[in-house]
Order: C-alpha cells, then structure tokens, then sequence
C-alpha cells in the first residue's frame, strides 16, 4: 500500500484501456509456438544445448523433460537452504508480472537523497521532512549530503537513509529504532519526500530495467499520466533498454499498463472528484489504464468514515459504465482488508472483504490481508476462486507495516483454498526488495517448490487486467521462458 502522496502533490490524473498488446521484442506469438510445439515433439534437451554437468556418466545421454524437472525440483530444495542460493536461482526466474507496484514507492532513498540535494531542500530532523524553507529546529543543508569532506556526511546521510526505507523497522516487534510502530514509519515517507521533485520518468526507467533483468514479462503500474505521447515516450525507453539487454545476450520482453488511483483519505468531494476524472481516463484512448484502485491507510479516521460514502460512489460508476459501456465496464483492483485487528476494529475487519467485491466491484484484491476475519470466509473464498478474483499478496510490505510475517501472513488461507495468488512489491523502494526478494520470501516462509513458483508467476497473467486474448499471448510466452530458464538452470547444477 502506499499513502497516495504523489496523486495528492498533482491532480489526479488518468488513463484507458490498452487496446492491443504490442509484439514482444524478441519473439512473435507463432514462434513460440512453433518453439512449443517443436520443443513438445522431441524434448526440450533436444531443442537446446545443455552443457552436462562434469564427472556424471549417467547423464551423458541428453535428459529427459521428468529428469530435467526432478533434477531442478530437487536442487531448488537444496538452495532453499540458503538465501543467497535461492536468490541465485530465482534472479533470472522467469517472473510473470507484478501487479503491486506503486512507482512513486519504488524509488531508491539514494536517488531522493541526491534530487533533494541538487534541489537545494533542508532536511528537518526534527519532523522528518525535506522542506523549501529553512527549518526552525536542527536540520541538514544540502551540501550535508553532497561533500564527502564534511564529517557529519555519513551522519546525515544514514540517519535519512533510516527514515526513508523500513530498514530500522523489527519485523516481529513492528517497531522501528525509535519505537514508532511501522506502519506510521512508512506512511512517513511520504510526508517526508513530498517536497522533492521525483521525475516520474526516472521512477519508471528504474522499474523497467529491474524488470528486464529480473525476467518480468508484465507490469500495471500504479500511476499514470495525462497525454499519449508521454505514454509513449516510455514506450520508446523500455524499447532502448530491451535492446540494450539484447545486445548483451539477455533479450527479454516486456508490456506495461496503468492503473489510475484514488486516495480515501481526501474530502468526499474530491474523492468523488477524482473518480469522475478516472472514469473518464480509462476510457480515453492512449493512455493504457487498465483499471482504478484506491489507496492509503484504511484505519484512518476520514478512510473509515466515509468508506461506506466511497463504496456508493464506486458503485455508481460501476453501474453507470455497465449503461454506457457494456462491453467494457470500469475494472476496480482495489486495496482492501490491509488490517489488523490493532488497527482496525473487528465491525471493520469482518466485512470489509466480502463488501469490497458486492459494493466495489473488485475485480482482483490487493492485500486482503484480513481475509480470515471476515464473516463469510468460506463462502467468500469459494467466490473468489470461482471468478478468478485473484489477490495480490506483498510479504515485505506486510511485515514492515502490519507485523505480518509468516505466521500472520494471509498467503495461506488464499492458497489453500484455491484463489489466485500473485506477489507483488508494494512499494519496493521504502521496503528495500524487489520481486526476486519477494519470491524468495515465499519460499522460504512457505516451504513452497519450484512448481509453486511456476504457479505463482503464471497467477500473476491469469488475474492481471489484460483481455484474456492477451494473457493467452502472454502465458504461452511465459511458458517458453520456463522451458529456456530449465535448459539453462539445469546445467549450471554443481
Ligand atoms: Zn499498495
């Protein structure tokens, strides 16, 4: 979850619908599935050199494709032994798509530390802030963080540093060094960057060549902008670096949609404002929105008392749009059930969920995390498995805000019973992780195999916001990706 401060500091702005998805850079639909098919016909060891591994006789003939796999199930088990083991195997896993990822979260506290600097901002110890003005109490200039040969560098620069990831945060005590509770630790962030300038851009470029070489094929963005052109113009940079990485031997594809977002901490009016400004965005042509969420804490007083204000309002637009455009209604994948029971109160947590999909109209949810708590679990459960309402799930986030490590996290419960699990990064610049980080994460507090991996990756196209047209493009990619990943990973076994 993210606090919505980058939608507050600009208006709201918006989005469409992706009309098509561009051709992968690398590979056309038809090859792939010629590939597949080829591949299917005779074994992947057949289709690809697979350098053996030394000293192994029994292995002189090419493997089959149930040795290949029990050889790297097997060696995936031992790796989950060791974390940076496990972080080798899964950086070049093929990913799937993360579908939880708010840029202006994602930028390293490096990089604003830097714009803040060039800027000419203070930094307010005082309130934890960048500011314009000279603060009143004791605070760092600029040039503190830029001239090593000052002394008091490395005190400024780690004592901002602290403030602007989560990584002074105690996952299990949920507090941070100076005892604030980490969900107030990371809404700060935003407070305490809100007045440098971070080009969105930048933000983007940084998203993109992560997921390029973290094998991402599919990401929806939560942020958007207002013309096609600069749409576009991302577009033209992902291009730049799916070439550059091609170049190097590493040629990837990638697609990007938007989703348009909302704040509920805002007046109603401007909830309601907001809305009708997304309503009109995703359907305008070029911008790529794919759907509307709402953000920032649900526990806060205005988000709880208007919550049943902003669910009617959601509603009518859902209900407008099925007048208007029947055969493309608006799709809301919104934030909801990210609670516990220290921060919300049970009236609040026990209907939140089931309420998000009658009056919200979810179509997917993010966080759900107090999916236990509600009143019609099963039932509710049941529902989502049935209509593919999938759940994004983000273990770094939860933990660092809500205390929700693998005991509390709500992975199970989804999982178990059948509805679609993605992870996603959340915010992964304050967080400090990324998707490969988060993978791991799952494996190891899960004690998931490779083939849960695989799944949760495919889980990541099957709940996304494209046309079925395109995921059934994008899945059939993704399972070329893993036949290539296996013919790789499988040689470089010890
Ligand atoms: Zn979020």
């Amino acid at each position: 979850m993210r606090r919505g401060a980058e939608e507050e500091r600009e208006p709201l702005r918006s989005g469409l619908r992706a009309t098509s998805v561009p051709r992968p850079a690398v590979r056309s639909l038809a090859g792939t599935l010629v590939a597949l098919l080829i591949c299917s016909m005779f074994s992947l060891a057949a289709c690809q050199t697979v350098p053996q591994p030394a000293g192994s006789s029994s292995e002189s003939a090419a493997p089959t494709v149930s040795n290949q796999s029990a050889r790297i199930n097997s060696w995936f088990e031992d790796c989950k032994s060791s974390e940076q083991e496990l972080i080798a195997f899964l950086h070049k896993m093929p990913k799937g798509a993360d579908l939880h990822n708010h840029p202006s979260g994602a930028v390293d506290a490096e990089d604003v530390i830097r714009l803040a600097s060039e800027q000419g901002l203070y930094y307010d110890r005082e309130n934890r802030r960048f500011s314009a003005e000279v603060p009143e109490g004791p605070y760092w200039s600029p040039a503190d963080f830029t001239d090593p040969t000052q002394t008091q560098i490395n005190q400024a620069y780690s004592e901002v540093m602290n403030v602007l990831t989560m990584r002074t945060v105690d996952g299990e005590a949920n507090r941070d060094g100076d005892g604030r509770i980490g969900h107030d630790h990371f809404f700060n962030y935003f407070t305490a960057t809100a007045a440098v300038n971070i080009p969105k851009d930048m933000m983007l470029e940084k998203l993109i060549r992560e997921a390029v070489s973290q094998r991402i094929g599919y990401l929806e963005l939560m942020t958007t902008y207002t013309a096609p052109e600069d749409v576009q113009r991302v577009e033209e940079l992902k291009e730049k670096v799916l070439a550059e990485a091609a170049l190097e031997g590493e040629a990837w594809h990638l697609e990007i949609n938007y989703i348009a977002s909302l704040v509920r901490t805002l007046s109603l009016e401007e909830f309601e404002s907001q809305l009708a400004w997304a309503t009109e965005r995703y359907y305008t042509p070029g911008l790529n929105i794919v759907g509307i969420t709402i953000l920032a804490p649900e526990d806060n007083p205005i988000a709880l008392r208007d919550y049943d204000a902003q669910m009617d309002l959601i509603n009518a637009a859902y209900e407008k749009s099925m007048t208007e455009h029947p055969e493309n209604p608006l799709r809301f994948t919104l934030h909801a059930g990210e609670l516990t029971l220290e921060n919300a109160p049970y009236s609040v947590l026990s209907t939140r969920l089931s309420d998000t999909l009658d009056r919200g109209h979810a179509v997917r949810v993010d966080h759900g995390t107090a999916i236990g708590w509600d009143n019609k679990v099963y039932e509710l459960l049941a529902r989502m498995r049935e209509e593919n309402v999938g759940v994004t799930v983000c273990l770094t986030s939860n933990m660092g805000i809500l205390d929700g490590d693998d005991f509390h996290s709500q992975f199970t419960l989804y999982h178990d019973y059948g509805v679609p699990v993605s992870l996603g990064t959340d915010d992964e610049g304050v967080e400090r992780t990324n998707l490969t980080a988060e993978y791991a994460k799952a494996a190891q507090w899960f004690d998931l195999g490779y083939e849960d991996l695989k799944e949760l990756a495919r889980n990541g196209i099957r709940i996304s916001l494209l046309s079925q047209e395109e995921k059934d493009i994008q899945l059939t990619m993704l399972e070329e990706d893993f036949a290539s990943f296996e013919e790789y990973i499988v040689a470089q076994i010890p």
